[in-house]
This record gives C-alpha cells, sequence and structure tokens, in this order.
C-alpha cells in the first residue's frame, strides 16, 4: 500500500466525497493529520458500561441497549418522544421533550444504541435527552472486550452520511496507511517526561487495545496541548524580558515616610511582595507581576508604597479600577497616604466636568499630577503623560487584554502590575497569565477573626432582622444584598425594590435604610455610599455593585438573599466586605432553592474561608469561563486537555515549556524543528504576542 501524507487533503481518502470533504472541513477537518486529531468524545469498555440493573437514580452511566419500542406522546404542551432500551438486566426510557421531529428519524427497533446520561425520574427511571449512539453488533464492548470510541458526532455531520460508522472505518483506514507519524519531541524528551510516543498516542486514543494503553494516550495528547500553550507563554515572557524599560532602583524619599506612619504594621506577607515588586522595578526590563491577595489581605496599601516608590523615581504612576465606586474608594485611600508626603493626585473617571477634566489632562502631560487614579476613563485617546513608569490595575479580569495593553501603551514600557481578590487557582493562573510573575499575600492582618457564615430558610428571616436591630443598636452597620443578572434585569432589580420598601417601611421603620443599585445615575450612587460611609444610613440594601472592594470597616452584618444564584468566588467576595473593623463579622447566606447541588455548594461556604480553597471548588464546578470572560473570548479551545482536572500534567508541559525556551529561545536547534512547526501552525494567530523569528 503506497505510504499516506499526514498532510494530504482528507478528499483522498475512500468514501470521502466532496459533499462530505466540505461538510468535514466545516468542522476543521481538511487534511488526514486533522482527522487523526479528531479525538472520540467518550470510549466504552466493559469497565465503563454499566448494566441497566444497576444504577440509580441521580447518577450518570453509558449503558447499552436494544430500541424494544418508541412514540410520541401528547403531553399538556405539545408532544414529548420516548423510547424503550433493554439489556437483558432491565428496561431503561430514554425522553425527548424537545427534537421530536428530528430525533424520531434516527433509529428504528432492533437497533443497538450506546447512551450516556444522568439517571432522572420521569414517570420511570428515564435519561432526559441522552447522548446516544447507534452501533454495531459486533463492537458492542461487552461481547467483544473490546474499546470503542464515540466521535463528537453534529446533526451537519449525520445528515452527510458521517456518522460513528464512517468515522472509525476512515480513521481506520488512515492509521492503516501511515506507516509511522514521526514525533515532534525527541527519545530523550519523551523519557524524562514519561510520556509515550506520539505514533502511539494517536494510534491508541482511536483504537485501544485496552483502557491502560488508552490512559498513556490521552495523557501524552493532553500534555501536547498543554505544552504548546504553556511555550506561548514562556517565549511571551522571553521576549516581554527583551524589551528595555526605565529602571526605578531608588527606594525614594516617600517610601520609608509612608510605611513608619502607619497604625499597623505590614505583615510579613505584604513586606515579602513589597520586596519582590522593588526587586523587579529595579530592573531595566518590565516588571509583569500579578499580585493576588484575598479580601482584606491589604493590596490598596501596597500598591500605594508601590507608586510612591516610581514616584521617589520621578516617574509617574496610574492606577486604574474596574468601577467607579472602586476608583473612588482608591483614591480616598490613596490622598490619605499620599498627603503625609505631600504627593499631588488627581482622580479621573467619565463623570467629570470638561474643565477639570482638561485641567487634569494637562497636569498629567505636563508632569504635573505624578498619581492618578481613574476608571476606563484613563486609556481615552487624549489621556497623555510626561513619563509613565508605572502602571496597576485593579481587578485585572475585568478589563480586556487590549484595555490594560491602551493603558500600557501610554509610557515608554511601564512597570505592569494586576492586582486581584478573586484568588484565581494555580492551574488556572499558569494557564492564562503564564507569562507573569505571581506575588501572593497569603496572610491576613493579625487582627481579624474570621467572618461567621450561615445558611438559612427564608422562614428564619424574622430571626435575622431580629439579630441585625441588635447589631444597628450597637452602633454597627449591616447590608442586604440580592442577585442581579442580566438575563432577568427587571425582575431582580424589582425584587431589590420592593424588599428595600417592605424593610425601610416595616421592619426597620426606624433605622435609615438605604438602596443602591446598577440603573442609579453615579451621583446618587456615590451620595448613597457616602451616607453608608458615614453611618448615616444604617442598613444598605444592594444589587450586587458593591461586590469588589467597598471598605466600610463598621460594617458586622452580610446578608445574601438567594444566595444559590451566585458563585462561590462572588459570594467570597461579598463576605470580604463585613468583618474588616474590630467588630465581629457574619454572613448571612438565605437559601431559598432547595436543589441539592445548591446546598452542597453553600455549604463549602460555611466550612471554609480559604479564598484559594474556594477558588478551587468554584472551578471544579463551575468551569473557568468565569474567571476572565474566556469563554466569550474563546482564548484557548481544548481538544483534549482539560484545566480544572489536569492540574499534574500542566505543571509538567509548564517546565518542559519554560526549560526549552531557556535553551533554544527562538527555537532555532536542528533538534526542536518539529515543535517549531507545530508551534507556528498551532498558534499562527498570535505570534504577535512573542518575538520568534
Ligand atoms: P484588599 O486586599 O481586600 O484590597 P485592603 O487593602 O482594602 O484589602 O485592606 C483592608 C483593610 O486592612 C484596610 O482597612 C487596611 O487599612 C487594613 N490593613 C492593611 N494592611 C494591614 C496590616 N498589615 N495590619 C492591619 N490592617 C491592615
Ligand atoms: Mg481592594
Amino acid at each position: 500500500m503506497a505510504k499516506l501524507d499526514p498532510d494530504s487533503n482528507i478528499s483522498v481518502l475512500s468514501g470521502v466525497s466532496s459533499k462530505r470533504a466540505e461538510t468535514l472541513s466545516d468542522h476543521n477537518i481538511d487534511s488526514v493529520r486533522d482527522l487523526l486529531y479528531y479525538f472520540p468524545r467518550r470510549h466504552l469498555d466493559r469497565t465503563t458500561v454499566t448494566l441497566i440493573k444497576d444504577i440509580v437514580r441521580g447518577r450518570s452511566y453509558s449503558i447499552i441497549g436494544q430500541v424494544e419500542t418508541f412514540g410520541e406522546r401528547p403531553i399538556r404542551r405539545g408532544k414529548i418522544f420516548q423510547a424503550i432500551i433493554s439489556d437483558g438486566t432491565g428496561l431503561l426510557m430514554l425522553t425527548w421533550f424537545n427534537g421530536v421531529r428530528y430525533v424520531k428519524r434516527l433509529f428504528k427497533i432492533g437497533d443497538r444504541l450506546a447512551v450516556h446520561g444522568k439517571i432522572e425520574w420521569y414517570k420511570g427511571f428515564s435519561i432526559l435527552h441522552p447522548e446516544f449512539d447507534k452501533i454495531d453488533e459486533n463492537d458492542d464492548p461487552l461481547s467483544t472486550g473490546s474499546v470503542i470510541p464515540l466521535y463528537p458526532l453534529t446533526n451537519e455531520l449525520r445528515s452527510a452520511g458521517i456518522d460513528q460508522r464512517f468515522l472509525r472505518k476512515i480513521v481506520r483506514d488512515v492509521l492503516n496507511s501511515i506507516e509511522h507519524i514521526p514525533d515532534i519531541f525527541t527519545e530523550t524528551f519523551t523519557k524524562v517526561y514519561n510520556i509515550v510516543s506520539l505514533n502511539d498516542a494517536l494510534q491508541q486514543i482511536h483504537f485501544a487495545e485496552n483502557i491502560d494503553r488508552l490512559k498513556t494516550a490521552v495523557h501524552r495528547l493532553k500534555f501536547d496541548e498543554h505544552f504548546f500553550l504553556q511555550l506561548l507563554m514562556a517565549l511571551r515572557k522571553n521576549s516581554l524580558k527583551q524589551t528595555a524599560t526605565c529602571p526605578l532602583s531608588d527606594i525614594g524619599p516617600y517610601f520609608r515616610n509612608i510605611a513608619d506612619s502607619l497604625p499597623f504594621e505590614l505583615t510579613r506577607a505584604q513586606k515579602n511582595v513589597l520586596k519582590e515588586i522593588h526587586e523587579d522595578m529595579k530592573k531595566p526590563v518590565a516588571m509583569n507581576r500579578l499580585l493576588q491577595g484575598d479580601v482584606g489581605s491589604g493590596k490598596t496599601i501596597v500598591a500605594i508604597l508601590s507608586c510612591v516608590i516610581a514616584v521617589g523615581n520621578n516617574v509617574q504612576a496610574a492606577v486604574m479600577a474596574p468601577t467607579e465606586i472602586l476608583a473612588n474608594q482608591h483614591y480616598r485611600s490613596f490622598i490619605s497616604e499620599l498627603k503625609k508626603v505631600k504627593i499631588p493626585i488627581c482622580l479621573l473617571t467619565g463623570k467629570m466636568k470638561k474643565s477639570e477634566r482638561r485641567s487634569i489632562l494637562n497636569g498629567l502631560e505636563k508632569g504635573r499630577i505624578p498619581v492618578v487614579i481613574g476608571t476606563h476613563a484613563l486609556i481615552q485617546d487624549d489621556v497623555k503623560f510626561k513619563e509613565l513608569g508605572l502602571v496597576i490595575v485593579d481587578e485585572q479580569h475585568r478589563f480586556g487584554v487590549l484595555q490594560r495593553g491602551k493603558l500600557l501603551d501610554k509610557g515608554y514600557n511601564p512597570h505592569f502590575m494586576a492586582m486581584t481578590a478573586t484568588p484565581i487557582p494555580r492551574t488556572l493562573a499558569i494557564t492564562y497569565l503564564g507569562d507573569m510573575d505571581v506575588s501572593i499575600i497569603d496572610e491576613l492582618p493579625a487582627d481579624r477573626t474570621p467572618v461567621v457564615t450561615k445558611i438559612v430558610e427564608p422562614i428564619r428571616m424574622p430571626k435575622v432582622f431580629a439579630f441585625i436591630t441588635d447589631e444597628i443598636k450597637a452602633g454597627r452597620q449591616c447590608m442586604v444584598i440580592y442577585p442581579l443578572v442580566e438575563e432577568s434585569e427587571k425582575n431582580d432589580l424589582a425584587a431589590a425594590v420592593e424588599a428595600y420598601q417592605k424593610l425601610s417601611k416595616k421592619v426597620f421603620a426606624d433605622l435609615n435604610v438605604g438602596l443602591v443599585h446598577g440603573r442609579m445615575k453615579t451621583d446618587e450612587k456615590n451620595n448613597i455610599m457616602k451616607k453608608f460611609e458615614s453611618n448615616e444610613i444604617n442598613l444598605l440594601v444592594s444589587t450586587t455593585v458593591i461586590e469588589v472592594g467597598v471598605d466600610i470597616p463598621n460594617a458586622t452584618v452580610i446578608v445574601v438573599e438567594h444566595a444559590e444564584r451566585f458563585g462561590l468566588t462572588q459570594l467570597h467576595q461579598l463576605r470580604g466586605r463585613v468583618g474588616r473593623g474590630s467588630g465581629k463579622g457574619y454572613c448571612i447566606l438565605v437559601h431559598h432553592n432547595e436543589s441539592d447541588n445548591s446546598r452542597l455548594r453553600l455549604d463549602i461556604m460555611e466550612r471554609t474561608n480559604d479564598g484559594f480553597h474556594i477558588a478551587d471548588e468554584d472551578l471544579k464546578l463551575r468551569g473557568p469561563g468565569d474567571y476572565f470572560g474566556m469563554r466569550q473570548s474563546g482564548f484557548i479551545q481544548y481538544r483534549i486537555a482539560n484545566m480544572v482536572t489536569d492540574g499534574p500534567i500542566i505543571r509538567e508541559a509548564r517546565k518542559a515549556a519554560f526549560d526549552l525556551v531557556k535553551e533554544d529561545r527562538d527555537l532555532r536547534h536542528d533538534q526542536h524543528t518539529g515543535i517549531r512547526k507545530q508551534f507556528l501552525h498551532d498558534y499562527k494567530d498570535r505570534l504577535d504576542m512573542v518575538k520568534i523569528s
């Protein structure tokens, strides 16, 4: 048989008509190699298929059975479609509520189906909208002992006659006609990292001899994906290190003055982090650092002291915050320290008078204003600096990468630091922010007592209200938070307003109750926040606009309504709003929806105050999308890798990639040709991030 070139077009394969080639191309399968990288979404073998007699409700299974009967059934609104399959040990119902017309054409009585899904109760044990595939009798893993691959299919593929059987046939043809797929790594490399050869991995991922060999194949292919992403990070870090910047070597006259005047001693963690930051700023290459610290760990003072180091070296510093409220608050924290050493500072937001704005812009351009705090307003084109040397971005995941770049472009490659109170799980940080150095404030100031968290059912609210009244009578302040999600914004807003009416007129008629929500005008909002800060308002009802950063040391109780609708990270942020002063803090999570999953999530909040632990749990439960808006931006589309569960592989792959770049920073060595080629192919759209010639 003639040898097949992996780069040939898919249409050279027998059975692939031009119509099918077109459909495959729509699924990004153009070459023979692409087909080999179209991995099964699931494998079935004796150990992964369950017998119907062994299933229990609430868990997910793969089951193989024969279609006994099926049909449509009218329900109150419309029709459902149901089928019953049997595997000799029992019967199982499959139910579809929609797509009935389509589904019913897909199989007939006697077909063998592999189905996958969660067993629920719908007029009996049933899988609702199962994932399913027709399989041949002779590759039923229960009778043959084989491992069968199930490929991801779409309606388009199916309509073009591309089903499991067809895919299996063409993949087998390819594997039979390619003698050996050359590896991108050297043999030494695969030994060191304990991975199987690429040839072996690609064979086994499709047609595994047994589950163990399948596992080593999956491991290898995951490794490859993480490796190339980490290679991007390593190359990017390297290219940043090659661009010069202005070294800020002096500690300057202001640092000590401020540090010595603080009413508290900096924690060990704060001191360490400041040392790391200053070490970076001394260098002639730009700092690119992520500062992580749980809520209340004291990042603000670290930011202030970093800025005064910059000013002490005669350059300007800019701090960007995601909301007006936060920018305002940073501004006040900065002012109270900077006035001690007479460093001028300004606030720049979108809501300023023209004349005021003009004079600030002028001051920045002439260099009269050394420190500026602002919102997005800072990245307008007309904002210019005399010499911008340090950029700090707070809660940077709320900004796009582009916006951060815009602020950096206003200086000559200034030093950069991002701060976040959203603890980012380690695997996520090195995956998405792998080009940054990370500093962590892993210690809270010693005077903090942990916030007490309690989950309550709505029926117990009168007790909660009584408790709040006591706290307020003792001079403390409280917040009641309502969820506000975009899809149902109107209803949510109505709920918050209604609650405010009830609390202010009935429950707490003799207290001062305020309302703040995202739809209010900025002035109005700021006005209410000011009153809350000065304790003219005792109880604040709010939608989640006060989520991050707001610092009211006198607030001791936070009540979160419909807590089940918030993510854990968000709840942790909210909880961080209280217990920031000397009073003991309480976080009350009102649980309305009794679904078992939400209760489990909330239990985690009761159990721990550790933000990193919570972030890990959140990542496991909800996936990475919520961290960086990456779901929308589609930054990374993994084929087989999984950032949540691949922790150890990610670390190995990172080490491999960084070691490689250390040794060969342009990937020019002969033995790296394969790696270079694949990198340029996989990341062709991102080569602007790295300098590689
Ligand atoms: P976050 O990291 O959440 O931004 P902040 O910087 O707002 O936290 O600090 C929270 C509070 O702790 C502030 O009131 C701040 O003045 C105070 N603080 C910061 N560092 C210390 C410290 N080392 N000891 C005691 N209090 C501190
Ligand atoms: Mg903060």
